[in-house]
């Protein structure tokens, strides 16, 4: 019997399955170990095991795990406090359990806003090439990559696409009523914009009371090294979305907004968003990482990873064209795609875990907690594959 046969075949899985973890150390079924720069995609910010984290879960376990958004709940409400707090802008959140959520809770204000604050109401949602904003029918769309979209129309309209920045400022017409994207791309290929129109063009579109909505799902909870990759470009978005590393693996997702008058009660909600046990470990999560990066102790591991990115860029120019991202979001970019399944697969045999991205980029999202010892274990591990493959090639 193949022990997979009652599940949908929605996802290419590697042949590995893992039992437990230690900070970013991961162990299969036999006990072997592998140095984790995916953290689950970004999402297990603490690593594996924290032991406060894992204390903080169990002491909430105890007492409630969940009741309803019909009563208050104290701990999303100091969870809020936190995540405003961490931004620096005056907004208020919503809380929901993914980043498509968040999203999709993300379009529905920006709707509300253009159908209530104009005397011709606007619904359009200018997104960039490449984008990912998530795979309900809403996010697909948004998501600006038209090969994604065959199969699942029809689709709620108004979603406009904009090869660049440029182009974006280019679209908006009476209509439109936001842009939404990513400071830096993550499924998209680790492409960073530019500071100067990005600043460009949130002037044009708060001089038109338009809306930015800046998707930090991958970006935000100090994954740029800043709580908000928005901090980092100096621009006060109208709308902000965050979702992976906000709990380290437990699902929660946040929309904030400056936007605090246009959603009336009723008019958007989760049953499972904001509960006692995701708020919980978040403010936990959210006070670590706090200290964590105040301490210096972030940015300097961030160096420390990105000498390593810069020496296999600068060792293996056969294999690397250069090497793209930011903080602790980061890209090898490949002169060769097909090289690409073959280098996450060696990766996967000689201990360690990287991510891809786009059609030509190996992708690291290590936790933000990485220690130097695993990173320096992790990248000697990564170059004994790269020889492995090139040595392989040699034979050829
Ligand atoms: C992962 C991601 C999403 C979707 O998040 P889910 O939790 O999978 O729904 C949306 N936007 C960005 C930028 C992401 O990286």
């Amino acid at each position: 019997m193949k022990e997979d046969e009652y599940l949908l075949p929605l996802y290419k899985r590697l042949d590995v399955s893992f039992v437990k973890g230690k900070k970013s150390i991961l162990y299969d079924e036999e006990g072997k170990d592998y140095v984790d720069f995916t953290s689950g995609i970004g999402v297990n910010s603490l690593g594996y095991a924290n032991k406060e984290v894992v204390k903080t879960i169990k002491e909430q376990a105890k007492n409630i795990l969940h009741t309803s958004n019909i009563y208050r709940i104290k701990s999303q409400e100091k969870c809020a406090k936190k995540i405003v707090e961490l931004s620096n802008l005056d907004m208020q959140c919503f809380f929901c359990n993914s980043g498509a959520e968040s999203n999709e809770s993300a379009i529905k204000l920006a709707r509300k806003y253009g159908n209530t604050e104009f005397a011709k109401a606007k619904y359009k949602i200018i997104t960039i090439k490449n984008s990912f904003h998530g795979r309900t029918i809403a996010t697909l769309k948004a998501t600006a990559q038209e090969d994604k979209h065959k199969f699942f129309g029809p689709y709620p309209e108004g979603f406009v696409y904009a090869k660049d920045i440029n182009e974006a400022i280019t679209l908006i017409d009476e209509s439109t009523v936001a842009v939404m994207l990513e400071l830096i791309q993550g499924e998209g290929g680790i492409f960073m914009q530019d500071v100067h129109k990005i600043k460009e063009l949130e002037t044009i579109l708060k001089s038109k009371k338009l809306l930015l909505i800046i998707d930090e799902v991958q970006t935000g909870v100090y994954r740029s090294g800043n709580f908000l990759i928005s901090q980092y470009f100096g621009i006060k978005p109208d709308i902000i979305t965050l979702a992976k590393g906000l709990s380290t693996g437990i699902p929660i997702g946040v929309m904030m907004t400056s936007l605090k008058n246009i959603f009336k009660a009723g008019d958007h909600g989760s049953t499972f968003g904001g509960n006692h046990m995701s708020t919980t470990v978040c403010t936990k999560v959210l006070n670590i990482l706090e200290e964590y990066s105040n301490s210096g102790k972030l940015e300097v591991n961030i160096k420390y990873f990105n000498n390593y990115l810069h020496y296999f860029v600068d060792k293996y120019p056969s294999l690397f064209l250069q090497k793209n991202g930011w903080g602790f979001m980061q890209g090898l970019v490949l002169n060769d795609e097909n090289k690409l399944d073959e280098i996450v697969k060696k990766s996967l045999k000689k201990g360690v875990l990287v991510l891809k991205s786009g059609k030509n980029i190996i992708r690291f999202l290590p936790a933000l907690n990485i220690s130097k010892k695993e990173i320096k274990q992790g990248f000697e591990r990564f170059e004994s594959s790269l020889i492995e493959i090139l040595k392989e090639e040699k034979r050829k």
